[in-house]
């Protein structure tokens, strides 16, 4: 793979088709609506509640030109809190691990308050909130003993997304997006090794889409949790650390999404790491193998199980930066036609000024 040429192809960059605006529609309820698209947003585009409402505008913004699903992470850190509350109980430190318990919840109460609702929103979400938190913390007594195995793991870890999915879905309500938050277990079925779970594809696109394709008609944004499914017999997976990248492309494939959008914290792909390296170039466009090729040389590019089914149903990838939107990102899909630069001279002043 040549990464020069990769480079190059920025000259014939589209943009996400989310972003594009379709400047010629006047609003109203009749708005085309025939593309979706799924965002996947990461815990640092999600920690706290100034992060929560700029990415809620990219999700507003988006939504001229598509309907949009949203799968969040946990807000960055809540993840590893959550699971050393685990190990805590594991080795019998109840009243800590209590403790630490308590301290997740008041992280999110605080994060609501600083969201800053109407009363009435702000009280129906922070009852929701306490109800989560009583579930958490119903899985963490002050006394007694605790059975901590692979399950209990799972279950803890999975308050990380279903806090962050109520918080996400009121940060849209009041950027004025109407949105449901969804756990994912409720659809997403996978098999019983727990930390690291795979999912049943064709049945949890069957599921999936008589909870999500009814809010997607109604014009709601489903905020659905990443990482997390449950067994046939209902108990709490995870994918695995660090995969709601994957939750997100499984949760396009079930929408038919056409385009996956990974918001995080980097423009893009790069070459190398951009804060190791000097050299790091950003990577504008790559093939499933190239991109594949990149991830197997041992470059942090995707969660590993993004790529295979992206291929698999030709779903368009972006990475791209939350907190620097105009920058276009990389897009991993089918190679498109290239053309010799020789070839097309006007191509990049043609294009230029797309965006
Ligand atoms: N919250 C999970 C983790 O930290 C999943 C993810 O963020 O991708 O591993
Ligand atoms: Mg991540």
């Amino acid at each position: 793979m040549s990464l020069e040429n990769i480079q190059e192809e920025s000259a014939a960059e589209r943009h996400p088709a989310a972003l594009e605006e379709r400047v010629h529609w006047a609003g109203g309820a009749s708005k085309p609506q025939s593309n979706v698209v799924a965002f996947k947003f990461g815990g640092s585009s999600l920690l706290g509640a100034d992060r929560m409402l700029h990415a809620a505008g990219l999700v507003l913004a988006a939504r001229r030109a598509s309907s949009v699903t949203v799968v969040v992470s946990a807000m960055k850190g809540l993840t590893d809190h959550l699971l050393s509350i685990a190990r805590a109980l594991a080795d019998g430190r109840l009243a800590p691990a209590r403790r630490e318990a308590e301290l997740v919840l008041d992280t999110h109460l605080d994060v609501l308050h600083d969201l800053q609702l109407s009363a009435p929103d702000d009280l129906r979400v922070r009852r929701e909130l306490q109800l989560l938190g009583r579930d958490l913390l119903h899985e963490v007594p002050a006394r007694g003993s605790v059975a901590a195995g692979a399950e209990l793991f799972d279950r803890l870890a999975s308050f990380g997304e279903r806090f962050s999915a109520r918080l996400f879905a009121a940060a849209l309500e009041k950027s004025g997006v109407s949105a449901v938050p969804v756990t994912s277990s409720d659809f997403v079925l996978t098999c019983d090794t727990f930390r690291d779970a795979q999912p049943h594809l064709e049945q949890t696109k069957q599921r999936g889409r008589e909870v999500l394709l009814p809010l997607l008609e109604a014009g709601i944004v489903p905020v659905v949790t990443g990482f997390i499914g449950a067994t046939p017999d209902g108990r709490i997976t995870t994918l695995g650390r660090n995969s709601s990248d994957f939750s997100g492309a499984i949760i396009a494939h079930v929408v038919d999404a056409d385009e996956l959008v990974i918001w995080t914290d980097v423009d893009g792909i790069f070459t190398a790491n951009p804060h190791e390296s000097a050299e790091a170039r950003l990577l504008h466009e790559l093939s499933y193998d190239e991109a594949r090729a990149l991830a197997a040389s041992g470059a942090k590019v995707l969660h590993a199980k993004v790529l295979p089914l992206a291929a698999e149903t030709r779903m368009v990838v972006w990475v791209r930066n939350t907190f620097n939107p105009q920058a276009r990102g990389t897009r991993i899909g089918l190679p498109r036609v290239r053309q010799h630069p020789a070839t097309a001279p006007m191509q990049k002043s043609q294009h230029g000024g797309a965006a």
